[in-house]
């Protein structure tokens, strides 16, 4: 009986018959029953974020365009083939200063019931640096392996909004960093999202950025959402976790911010203080050695909390 604590549909039929035959008896209704319809809660494990995020750095220099992500992207949907949700491959034209260039966003959806969503966010490319082995385990690796863990979690998690993870494509800059020339898959996901009004359902976005550093130091981002921000600070309050979040940061432009300026509750969680005078950043120094399990655990706690706050109305 201490078995059936898992779904139902892994229950051999000689057991359900069983147990019919024996609740029909009224004989036995054992207390542990009602939990048989539960399903294990997946807690974050910050150590099989760093494994994903591993996995994905050993795919190499990952640009937009490359060998390189259309392989990581392949070894992305066989990850999440396994976990049940629905997969939607959002395939565009960057219109780069270097030229065209294929990008996709991977968007995997657990559908719930109440016409509202929840979204969970972060890139996949690394950034083109000429000259230079960039393999961007923090950025971003961090944001891919945090993504692949965190699918396990709203996997097992009761919900009744839509939970979206999107794995962005083309957040880097190809020349220099302008409105036009960065995040191209965010803006082309928010526009899409604009014209078929999915965008009006989402309660709350969160992107991920760079969350993997060892010494972490989340930014206070003045583009995200104040209440979204409150939000985090008391849960990290609640878990002690307070002396990881700086009082300021100033405005930060990331995947978030194209559904910032569409008018979405949204948030960003980025370290951008990753070395001394962030001297890691875009550089070949950003490795795995850099990276802690303990940083993903931190972010991936706050995150589920977050999510199942903004899940049940908060
Ligand atoms: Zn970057």
């Amino acid at each position: 009986m201490h078995k059936t604590n898992r779904p139902y549909q892994s229950i051999p039929l000689t057991s359900l018959w069983i147990g019919s035959v024996l609740l029909g008896l009224g004989t036995f209704v054992h207390p542990l029953a009602a939990l048989a319809t539960e399903r294990q809660a997946h807690k974050f494990s910050g150590s099989a974020a760093l494994g994903y995020t591993r996995r994905a750095v050993s795919f190499g220099e990952r640009s937009s365009g490359s060998d390189a992500i259309s392989q990581l992207r392949k070894w992305i949907i066989s990850e999440l083939n396994p976990l049940g949700g629905q997969l939607s491959l959002d395939s565009f034209t960057g219109e780069t200063p270097a030229g065209p260039v294929p990008m996709t966003n991977l968007i995997y959806k657990f559908p719930g019931k109440s016409g509202k969503s929840v979204v969970i966010t972060g890139h996949y490319d690394t950034k083109r640096i000429p000259m230079v082995h960039f393999v961007g385990a923090n950025d971003a690796g961090s944001s891919t392996g945090f993504l692949l863990e965190f699918a396990r979690v709203i996997q097992s998690m009761e919900h009744t909004d839509d939970i979206y993870l999107a794995f962005f494509d083309g957040e880097e800059a190809v020349a220099q960093w302008t409105d036009t020339d960065s995040r191209y898959g965010s803006r082309h996901l928010a526009g899409k999202w604009a014209e078929d009004g999915t965008l009006g359902k989402i309660r709350a976005l969160i992107n991920i950025d760079m969350i993997g550093d060892r010494d972490l130091d989340i930014a206070n981002d003045e583009n995200s959402s104040p209440r979204l921000k409150q939000m985090v600070a008391q849960i990290a309050a609640k878990l002690g976790d307070s002396k990881y979040f700086l009082e300021t940061g100033g405005r930060i432009d990331d995947d978030h911010k194209p559904f910032v300026d569409a008018g979405v509750n949204a948030i960003d969680i980025i370290d951008l203080d990753y070395g001394a005078q962030n001297s890691y950043w875009h550089t070949a120094k950003d490795t795995m050695d850099k990276l802690s399990a303990h940083s993903l655990q931190m972010v991936g706690d706050i995150v589920t909390e977050l999510v199942k706050e903004l899940e049940s109305g908060k």
